[in-house]
């Protein structure tokens, strides 16, 4: 999970055969019409599937440069297309169902992400806040990650407890109590660690290759990293590539 910038609103969601509209004008008329709805949750649902999704898609790859906005996998417009994720889920959150900063492309990978997640909130209590919008956060300044691919949530950086909490149900399981709560989006899963440890084995690669029989200098690995942060498309796995170029790499919870 990264911060994104999102500043892009189609300028056309209409499908093809109808009369175009910007995706502000369908947010307004869609507020303006939400508060008259007898059922507004199969309003706002409805609402959002008479938008043209393959021209949110492809500006959403822009803004997003191709990877999925939880694991960092790479998406594109093959079968199955990545899916247009609520942040804060549509279901809960009406007024929000066309907001352009709630929208999010998650990869289409059964078990993690926009499929692990569902209609669940970002959150551990359901008082607490959602976890902000990427657009408003830097994630890559609080997600860790181990040599053997594993994410964590930062113990040496500042975080409230609900954000902590919250980031930590996103990645894996949590106890709670005698139990277990299950994780928002998996991004422990086995074949994502496995992936983000691949990640670095191709970073490491890639510079023996450029630098044989010496060793990158310090300055050298960041600019590497930088240049690889500036990619569109950017690598998948990109956070945890720049932390093994910038030895940032931690031991885990
Ligand atoms: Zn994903």
């Amino acid at each position: 999970m990264r911060r994104f910038s999102k500043p892009w609103p189609p300028t056309n969601v209409s499908p093809d055969n109808q009369e175009p509209r910007s995706f502000l004008d369908a947010e307004r008329e869609y507020l303006a019409a939400l508060p008259a709805a007898t059922d507004r949750g199969s309003f706002a649902r409805g609402e959002f599937d008479r938008l043209d999704k393959g021209k949110l898609r492809e500006v959403m790859y822009r803004e997003q440069r191709s990877i999925c906005a939880y694991c960092e996998l790479r998406i594109s417009e093959e079968h199955p297309a990545p899916r247009i994720d609520h942040w804060r889920p549509l279901s809960q959150e009406n007024d929000l169902a066309l907001h352009w900063k709630n929208l999010y492309l998650s990869c289409p990978t059964a078990e993690t992400c926009d499929d692990a997640k569902g209609a669940r909130p970002l959150k551990w209590d359901k008082d607490d806040p959602d976890l902000p919008w990427p657009v408003d956060f830097a994630y890559e300044n609080r997600l860790g990650f181990t040599s053997r691919g594993d994410m964590y949530v930062r113990r040496d950086v500042v975080i409230d407890d609900a954000t902590r909490n919250a980031l930590r149900l996103a990645i894996e399981d949590q106890p709670e109590g005698s139990g277990t709560r299950r994780t928002i989006l998996n991004l422990s899963h086995p074949a994502l660690v496995a992936a983000r440890a691949a990640a670095i084995d191709s970073e490491r690669t890639r510079l023996e290759r450029d630098f044989p029989g010496t060793t990158a200098t310090r300055a050298e690995r960041e600019e590497r990293a930088n240049a690889l942060l500036a990619k569109n498309p950017l690598p998948p796995f990109v956070s945890i590539r720049a932390a093994w170029l910038r030895k940032t790499l931690g031991r885990g919870r």
